[in-house]
């Protein structure tokens, strides 16, 4: 497989048109304006086809990666534990696979009871549970709540990792940092860290690519295509803009609003959280984006200029360690229009008034397969940035 970094003309959805040819690729990211790069990967026998049809169509390209397989081989081996005595850990200068995740959060609430309390806020359809991490110091039944969700789609490994990093901080530095200290006494913070644990399962053992949901739709009776995309899945302009009703594609919206237990998690605790959540972040790669609602349609919402000041004071911080430069807007004007999202939802059906989706490093160099050594500064920087910005809450 080649990954071809191509600009934006002539993307529709998440497939190219080139006159009455349809070549159906996976857009690795949104197109957007013009000189930001969109990957996509490409079966050994489209190279040909595509390349022929963006030279005709003088769309700029280059190649990221010639052979993806060997990327995916190699990541692998650099994720894999450096000795044996250190198998079983998390570390997190790597990717980590599924079970040291659920180790790392079991633990964490095992050992820190007095911050920290571990609860299953659903079952993914392959039966494992998804955890929300609460975390606050006292009694919590009353204070503002943040709520984060991570790893929502599949193949974010980052997302993931940001999320391990950020409970991890919380937990054992309170008492320690100022800042989470302060933050934890004021908060109590709701993280899932892996939204979608069937997806990042068969990331892991079968397709590194993999974005949605494991389940097997009703409409898709032959049983083909598995899963859903769960953050098209929300009851928000179900099925709308930026969204796909065939279950093959990558954006399914699924055959109903909710029908996939990894949304409905999300929204039961949302649910259950009720009014007590000032703040709700959706942590996604790639692209480095600071984004507001509304993914359904262009028009601003009503507290755009507070979402906007939240936000920059977020971007502005997680530039200061390592540079990194995010671009702040509202879905729909920043990338696309995608309907039926958390973010979207959390906004309109759960009235929180701050939400925002971020997506990670980077802007369409390595995509997906961020290297080792940026693993941990994306961590570290997005911690920075989420922790400003709720600092920064009236
Ligand atoms: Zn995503």
């Amino acid at each position: 497989m080649q990954t071809a970094r191509v600009s934006s003309r002539y993307c529709d959805g998440r497939s190219f048109s080139f006159q009455s040819k349809r070549m159906e690729v996976d857009l690795w990211n949104e197109p957007r304006y013009s000189g930001i790069p969109v990957m996509t990967h490409l079966k050994p026998d489209l190279v040909d086809a595509v390349e022929q049809a963006l030279t005709a169509n003088k769309i700029d390209f280059d190649v990221a990666f010639h052979d993806l397989q060997t990327v995916i081989d190699s990541e692998k081996v650099m994720n894999a534990p450096s000795d044996a005595s250190q198998a079983g850990a998390f570390d997190f200068g790597k990717y980590n696979e599924y079970d040291k995740v659920v180790a790392l959060i079991e633990s964490l609430a095992a050992n820190n009871p007095s911050v920290a309390k571990l609860e299953t806020v659903g079952k993914s359809y392959e039966n494992r549970p998804i955890y929300n991490l609460k975390i606050s110091s006292g009694k919590s039944d009353n204070k503002p709540a943040i709520m984060m969700e991570c790893g929502v789609h599949a193949r974010e490994w980052s997302s993931v990792a940001t999320g391990a990093y950020l409970v991890n901080k919380l937990i054992t530095q309170y008492g320690k940092d100022a800042q989470v200290t302060k933050l934890v006494d004021t908060y109590e913070f709701n993280v899932i860290v892996e939204s979608n644990p069937d997806g990042y399962v068969y990331t892991w053992t079968n397709d590194r690519l993999w974005r949605k949901t494991r389940s097997r739709s009703s409409i898709d009776w032959l049983g083909v295509c598995r899963g859903a995309d769960a953050n098209r899945n929300f009851d928000i302009e179900h099925c709308g803009v930026g969204t796909s009703r065939k279950p093959c594609d990558e954006i399914y919206c699924g055959d109903r609003p909710f029908s996939e237990n990894e949304s409905r998690a999300i929204r039961d605790l949302m649910i259950a959280l009720g009014s007590r959540i000032k703040a709700y972040f959706s942590i996604h790669a790639f692209s480095q984006l600071w984004m507001t609602p509304y993914g359904t349609t262009k028009k601003l919402p009503p507290n755009y200029t507070e979402l906007s000041r939240v936000g920059q004071i977020g971007v502005a911080a997680l530039s200061k360690k390592y540079g990194t430069q995010y671009s702040l807007g509202s879905i729909a004007n920043i990338i696309y229009e995608a309907a039926g999202s958390s973010v979207d939802y959390a906004y309109v059906k759960q009235d929180i008034k701050i939400a925002y989706a971020l997506e990670l490093r980077d802007t369409g160099r390595y995509g997906f397969f961020l290297p080792q050594n940026q693993i941990l500064p994306t961590c570290e920087e997005t911690f920075d940035g989420l922790m400003a910005s709720i600092e920064a809450l009236q």
